[in-house]
């Protein structure tokens, strides 16, 4: 390839790299994942409200249950062990409180029902004030942010 030919390539290429980085970084600014030092934050804040709020909603709906631990776990916002420990995601804290408060007593209603079965949401539904369903679809709309 003659070298004024490798050299215009090279340019054209150069020029798809910065378009490309370009765009990457305009994505990530729109979509920012939080850094490092935010899931502290998240993790402090999650450790600060999430155990208290288990606690008055527990005690404002009658549920019992054993410890509750914070992780940061991506792939699901909480999730009720067998014994009927509480395992949460510090993500929680991304989501508006009602939505936190949702996720908080879908996991105590499992302490009663360990399943997904029509008694369980019947339970869930009541302690929403039937609004159950809409409030599953708006939490479908917010995800757990990518690493
Ligand atoms: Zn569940």
């Amino acid at each position: 390839v003659p070298r004024a030919r490798a050299l215009a390539f090279l340019e054209s290429k150069t020029d798809w790299v910065i378009r490309t980085r370009d765009r990457l970084a305009a994505r990530a600014a729109a979509h920012p994942a939080p850094a490092p030092c935010d899931i502290e934050a998240l993790r402090s804040a999650a450790k600060a409200e999430l155990p208290t709020r288990v606690e008055e909603l527990a005690r404002l709906h009658g549920f019992r249950y054993g410890r509750v631990t914070i992780r940061a776990s991506r792939t699901k916002w909480g999730c009720c062990t067998g014994d009927n420990n509480l395992s949460l995601s510090l993500f929680l804290m991304t989501l508006p409180p009602h939505l936190r408060d949702f996720v908080l007593l879908h996991e105590l209603c499992h302490t009663v029902h360990h399943d997904h079965s029509p008694h369980f949401h019947a339970l869930l539904d009541r302690l929403t004030g039937g609004n159950e369903k809409l409030l599953s679809r708006e939490l479908r709309s917010h995800s757990i942010p990518a690493r």
